[in-house]
């Protein structure tokens, strides 16, 4: 049987009970490590987290939390080929895929770390300025933020075990929030590892940072009225969650990161050959490949022009044609495997349902994997096409989690805006024209319903950071089926750490408090 990892709680490696549950390699087959959380003392853990290492984070100012930050991204540089290894055994992801996921995460700890410095020696936040409460002025409110006296739970999604991990953690331990992260069990090892690199090197206080691997049962029941819990994962798990009694009898803070059915939008105007339907049709097909589509923000339906539609679709499938698919460790592989056998049959099945509404343009799975066979875990590349978008339900409806895009054309731009909301609240839309103006009018149309919107013109081409990459210093997050969350968004993200308390009292008293504080740079 292979190594049953330990769970760090309560200041402590144990591990749980029981034979615990397998991780596999998904191109092999072979199984890699085991997890359990059964037989922990989920209350002590819990307590540990909160009292002692909450109080050790909070004695600290943002300048100090924000140099441990730092300290444990380098503990994470020095590991790297470790989380490489991990990461293509367990996630099946090629070199460029693993960049995403590890040294993505780490890039977001170090933004967290530098923008944490510039906060400064201090325990609390302003919030905005003074206001007087009546005529006479000495009497007045100010507002603070200070850091919740509870612990934040971080349940996570199988497809990110480091940045998932990371991009929490770093504004939680900014604001001096200890953290219990439960990865995703289909990829809990990579998570698992880098919380044990980072505790082991003694950087943060006991308690500051724990990870329970295994069942999730148990893990709601802990939360008291200030913690905060952060979840990501599917729209039903996102369901069980905000209907915990946690959260519906203690106001427990919850932010809900969801699936999305995320849109590229060429919009009208573009001429058969123009760069703007290039950059679409590359990042199409990029967004379809990284991660073999098992990104919350790739896209999923493609709207054009109608006349276009055969122009992009053929355009399309030459560009998907090239992926090579299979066995990562091959070096002529462009795209791995899907994270297991479980997600294979789910994305299998999630394409049956689109096919009910569309027909296929592109299936890379008439072609031979390198490496690999049809037992693994590998699907290509499926581009579906729909003559008649507006009548579609299904496709603006359900999120296949793998690499599947439909091309839908439209009509006129009502016709557009209105598909796109069809998605019911987006992470992300990204919008392709050469006119600058009419992207401005687009992307205040389309905010309503998104987290963010994608820009994107010819002069940005080679400059921009693409339409599913998370960058820390952008809002992450959508409304609606999206999940309805915020994360990431520079000093932003410590909002949710943060209470806000409206201080009232005699203006000499508040200018002591102005005195004291400072507020976030953002
Ligand atoms: P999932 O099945 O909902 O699982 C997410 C997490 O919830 C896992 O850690 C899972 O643990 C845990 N969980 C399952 N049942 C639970 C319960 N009853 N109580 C508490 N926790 C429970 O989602 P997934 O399959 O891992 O992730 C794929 C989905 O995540 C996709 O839909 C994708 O769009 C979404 N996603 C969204 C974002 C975003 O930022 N918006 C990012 C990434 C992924 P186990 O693994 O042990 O079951």
């Amino acid at each position: 049987m292979s190594e049953l990892l330990a769970n760090h709680v309560a200041g402590q490696w144990q591990t749980g009970q029981g034979p615990g549950t397998p991780l596999f390699d998904p191109v092999l087959g072979t199984e890699l490590v085991r997890v359990s959380s059964a037989g922990l003392d989920l209350a002590a853990a819990f307590d540990f987290a909160r009292h002692t290492g909450g109080a050790a984070l909070r004695a600290l100012t943002y300048a100090q939390r924000a140099a441990m930050l730092a300290a444990a991204m380098k503990v994470l540089q020095s590991h790297r080929d470790t989380y490489y290894e991990i990461s293509v055994a367990n996630s099946g992801t090629v070199k460029n895929d693993t960049a995403v996921d590890v040294d993505g995460g780490i890039y977001t700890l170090g933004t967290y770390a530098k923008l944490g410095e510039g906060v400064g020696d201090r325990r609390w936040l302003l919030d905005g300025e003074a206001a007087k409460l009546g005529k006479d002025p000495l009497f007045q409110s100010q507002h603070i933020l200070s850091p919740t006296r509870g612990v934040a739970l971080f349940i996570n999604a199988f497809n990110f075990p480091s940045w998932g991990l990371w991009e929490k953690a770093a504004p939680a331990l900014l604001s001096g929030v200890p953290v219990i992260v439960k990865p995703a069990t289909a990829t809990a090892w990579l998570t698992q590892r880098m919380v044990k690199d980072v505790v082991d090197a003694g950087i943060f206080p006991p308690g500051a940072l724990s990870v329970i691997c295994g069942s999730s049962a148990g893990l709601m029941d802990q939360l008291q009225p200030f913690d905060v819990v952060s979840f990501t994962g599917s729209a039903q798990t996102a369901a069980v969650i905000r209907s915990h009694p946690a959260v519906t009898q203690h106001s427990v803070r919850v932010n809900i990161e969801a699936d999305s059915v995320n849109s590229a939008w060429l919009l009208p105007g573009e001429a058969s050959g123009s760069e703007a339907i290039d950059l679409l049709v590359k990042e199409v097909a990029r967004e379809m490949t990284v991660k073999a589509g098992q990104k919350c923000t790739a896209i999923r339906r493609v709207l054009v022009p109608q006349s276009l539609y055969s122009t992009v679709a053929q355009a399309l499938s030459a560009r998907l044609a090239k992926t090579t698919v299979g066995n990562p460790r091959n070096e002529s592989v462009r795209m791995g495997a899907l994270v297991s056998q479980e997600q294979k049959a789910s994305v299998l099945a999630g394409l049956a349902q689109l096919k009910t509404e569309a027909t296929v343009l592109y299936d890379g799975n008439s072609t031979t994997l390198v490496d690999a066979d049809a037992s693994s875990a590998c699907v290509a590349p499926v581009l579906l096409g729909t003559e008649s978008p507006m009548t579609a339900k299904v496709l603006h409806a359900v999120e296949v989690f793998g690499p599947v895009s439909t091309l839908m054309p439209y009509d006129s731009i009502d016709e557009a805006y209105a598909m796109i909301r069809r998605g019911e609240g987006s992470l992300v839309c990204s919008v392709y024209s050469e006119d600058p103006a009419f992207t401005a009018q687009a992307s205040v149309e389309l905010a309503s319903s998104h987290g963010r919107v994608h820009a994107i013109s010819p002069d940005v081409a080679a400059l921009h950071s693409g339409h599913g990459n998370v960058m820390p210093m952008s809002l992450h997050g959508g409304p609606g089926r999206a999940g309805g969350g915020e994360e990431l968004g520079g000093l932003r993200a410590l909002n949710f750490y943060h209470r806000r308390t409206a201080v009232q009292g005699s203006a000499l008293a508040l200018d002591q408090l102005a005195a004291q504080g400072v507020a976030l740079p953002l």
